[in-house]
């Protein structure tokens, strides 16, 4: 199937199913840039792990995290429901997470070769655990990726109705907390996992790239055409008998110390002067 036709399916899935689309922006989302070959390596030495999650939707919601953040490997541990198919019909493009996530019986298998093990929890439930927070959590694991003899690093996530079991914290090297309203700490999980990979990205210092600029400033105008264009006001404001009473230089000083506050361009100081000389023109031909 051709790419449209595969992404024609996918919508034609989700209506069918009447799941919300919770997926926007993709006709935008084509690859106009790409991560780094070093940000790649480092994110594919991370694995999410899921377990016992009870609803595909959430699972469908890390996918698109996933994607959003260059994370590419996914393990579920013992699903309530797993359908490549129909997560494909609510997230966009999952398939390329899905379709080689792979599924366990036991957290331990999952675990099996990793050797940083990040939990994540709504509360800090037993003393003697590590608990940290996603920010520091986030430096560690940026830490290891770094370096490709440092090993896997998993980030795993509880299930919606009760969380990490203590024997799964227990497997924790670190368990990260996200700090929340004390009144309502359970955040969904895909929100959860958003967080993680969001920190873990920015750790990886993706955060610290250059936007573009929104549009191509020109050059500060020299002081002989900021002159002019205050000229300009003056006359075009003269012209309107704006002054009647008020002191000319004091209504200029006003708009001097405006126009400087607002450090335009050559392009904007420009278009002030033309104001000014479009009134002065108009009541001139008036006459
Ligand atoms: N009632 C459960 C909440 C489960 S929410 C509990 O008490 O833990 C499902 C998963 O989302 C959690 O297991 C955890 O992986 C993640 N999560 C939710 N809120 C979180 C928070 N504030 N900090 C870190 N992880 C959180």
């Amino acid at each position: 199937m051709t790419r449209i036709g595969a992404e024609r399916a996918a919508e034609k899935r989700r209506r069918a199913l009447g799941v919300p689309e919770v997926v926007d922006g993709d006709a935008g989302d084509e690859p106009i840039g790409a991560l780094p070959a070093e940000t790649v390596e480092a994110l594919a030495r991370i694995v999410v792990v899921l377990d016992h999650t009870k609803d595909l939707v959430n699972i469908a919601g890390v996918a698109r995290v996933m994607m959003n953040f260059g994370l590419t490997r996914l393990r579920l541990v013992k699903p309530d429901e797993f359908d490549t198919w129909r997560i494909g019909g609510i997230a966009h493009k999952s398939q390329r997470i899905t379709e080689v996530a792979t599924l366990y019986e036991t957290l331990d298998e999952a675990l099996a070769d990793v050797s940083f093990v990040v939990g994540t929890s709504a509360r800090a439930r037993t003393a003697g655990r590590s608990y940290t927070r996603p920010r520091d959590v986030a430096a560690q694991i940026a830490e290891r990726v770094h370096e490709a003899n440092r090993g896997t690093v998993a980030i795993v996530f509880g299930r919606e109705d009760r969380g990490l079991t203590n024997e799964a914290l227990d497997r924790c090297h670190a368990v990260a907390v996200i700090p929340t309203d004390p009144a309502y700490k359970s955040l969904n999980l895909a929100q959860a996992c958003l967080l993680l990979a969001y920190e873990v990205f920015l750790a990886l210092g993706e955060g610290a790239r250059p936007l573009p600029k929104g549009r191509r400033a020109t050059r500060p105008p020299t002081q002989e055409e900021l002159e002019a264009t205050f000229a300009a006001l003056e006359k075009g404001l003269g012209a309107i008998d704006f002054f009647k009473s008020r002191k000319p230089e004091s209504v200029l000083r006003t708009l001097r110390t405006l126009v400087s506050r607002a450090q335009p361009d050559l392009r904007e100081a420009r278009l002030i002067a033309a104001i000014g000389h479009e009134i002065k023109n108009k009541i001139d031909r008036k006459g």
